[in-house]
């Protein structure tokens, strides 16, 4: 809830003298309970910062963290943040270089159970075989080490790291986007299968829509550092209303020319405004091809257009 993080140019410091890059600028979300939420924009609009923002691995400049009713930003000791970790964990783009190289599978896999004492040391490795079962992978496998295996099959391993405390909610960050695209659909199916095995939660991070066509029930677009349109899958790919939202579903390759979603294409162009500097109206003004006077001097509130869909766009407010 009005979530902001902001950095000052140099660093992490933020003096009041230097510019700040709004990472990103006063989001609020909800995400339901056995859910995929979706996160969506370009390289830099505050996606990945958002996720660990709710991790606590970055310190929220301000706003609310509200897991299970508790602003989790308001913990300070050291066990209550080891219990709510245990509840959230992410998955990273890069399988390879969240794996240490240097430890098998087995000791990659046994680590969150040594950390977190949740279970005897005989018992571990039973739990790491009932891990990698439940990601699809051999356990001969065990004694190996990352480099030994694919590229798909180094993220099971970093899915199987990430349900080893029985999590509630994970922070998916692009974690398809280094695989190739048949391998992709697998690793896909794989989190779609364990999400209805153990009611899990998503938080799905990513910049390609087809991928987040696929897996989501819900979308919430950013453009630096703001969320611009937030709806359910359906709204945002079927009847998308921010201009931006337009333009990146126009980019994505259609294999059927036919289809709707090329009506109205709208190509981007230009590159995104500097985030330590955004434009006092809409961010997107600089870019957007239907622009009107007075984007340039205000922000658009956010409008509720249904029960589940908002937008900020002074176009929807006209309408
Ligand atoms: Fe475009 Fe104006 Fe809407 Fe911004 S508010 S997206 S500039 S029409
Ligand atoms: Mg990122």
């Amino acid at each position: 809830k009005n979530l902001k993080k902001y950095f000052s140019e140099k660093g992490n410091l933020l003096r009041k003298s230097q510019n700040k890059i709004k990472a990103v600028d006063n989001i609020s979300f909800q995400v339901k309970r056995g859910e995929t939420f979706s996160i969506v924009g370009e390289s830099g609009c505050g996606k990945s910062t958002t996720g660990l923002c709710l991790l606590r691995l970055t310190e929220p400049t301000s706003g609310e963290v509200i897991f299970n009713g508790k602003d989790i930003l308001a913990i300070s000791n050291k066990k209550e943040m080891l219990d709510y970790r245990r509840n959230i964990q992410i998955i990273f783009q890069d399988p390879y270089s969240s794996l240490n190289p240097k430890h098998t599978v087995k000791q990659i896999l046994s680590e969150p159970f040594i950390i977190n004492q949740t279970v005897s040391k005989d018992e571990i490795e039973e739990r790491v075989i009932s891990l990698l079962k439940l990601v699809g992978l051999d356990t001969y496998h065990l004694n190996r080490y990352p480099h030994e295996f694919s590229g798909g099959q180094r993220q099971r391993i970093g899915i199987a790291r990430a349900l080893a405390l029985n999590p509630q909610l994970i922070i998916c960050d692009e974690p398809v986007s280094a695989l190739d695209v048949s391998i992709q659909s697998q690793i896909l199916n794989l989190l779609r299968t364990l999400q209805q095995k153990l009611n899990l939660t998503y938080i799905f991070i990513s910049h390609d829509l087809s991928v987040v066509e696929r897996i989501s029930d819900r979308v919430a677009v950013m453009y630096l550092g703001k969320i611009v349109e937030l709806g359910t899958r359906e709204q945002i790919f079927n009847d998308p209303k921010h201009p931006y939202t337009k333009a990146l579903l126009s980019s994505v390759p259609i294999a059927d020319p036919k289809m709707k979603k090329l009506k109205n294409r709208i190509v981007l162009e230009g590159d995104l405004p500097s985030p330590n500097n955004p434009p006092k109206g809409c961010y997107f003004y600089s870019r957007c091809p239907v622009k009107m006077e007075k984007c340039k001097e205000i922000y658009p509130t956010v409008q509720q257009v249904s029960e589940l869909h908002q937008v900020s766009c002074h176009l929807v407010s006209l309408e």
